[in-house]
């Protein structure tokens, strides 16, 4: 199956990480184990939290980030996203891994208009503050 092969590698016995290749360093990037992932057979949406809220936008973040690390399909769509910020993190510039965990961001808000796509998510270090500080699509593609 060429597909895992050009997308996943083994590193120190353990299968299955999600990597990308830091082009200054030729670094392998692990992102994630996989096997660290919950098993979830659906994601609930939590009845409690409100799209038209601001305050439950990060609720939403979180569940499509879920989604994605736990789906094939989705995997891809978090590398693509995790290469065209050349694995960086568009507010700091600094190196995404998995030591210094990530987060999903929305660029446009929920409240907003702005959906689980591709085109609407960054990856941010999870100290980024949120608060007031918003991303341009420019800012998320050109890193
Ligand atoms: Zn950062």
């Amino acid at each position: 199956m060429w597909i895992k092969n050009r997308y996943f590698t083994r590193i120190e016995g353990r299968d299955w990480l999600f990597f990308g290749t830091d082009e200054e360093t030729q670094h392998q990037v692990t992102l994630f184990h996989v096997a660290s992932i919950p098993i979830q057979r659906h994601t609930k949406i939590d009845s409690k939290a409100n799209i038209y809220e601001p305050s439950d936008e990060p609720y939403f973040e979180l569940r499509v980030q879920r989604k994605m690390m736990a789906k094939w399909h989705g995997r891809q769509q978090l590398r693509y996203i995790f290469n065209r910020q050349q694995l960086r993190c568009p507010y700091c510039n600094g190196l995404i891994d998995l030591k210094s965990g990530w987060h999903f961001h929305h660029i446009t808000q929920r409240i907003h208009g702005g959906k689980d796509t591709v085109d609407n998510l960054v990856m941010l270090h999870p100290s980024v503050p949120l608060n007031g500080f918003s991303f341009t699509k420019n800012a998320a593609v050109s890193s």
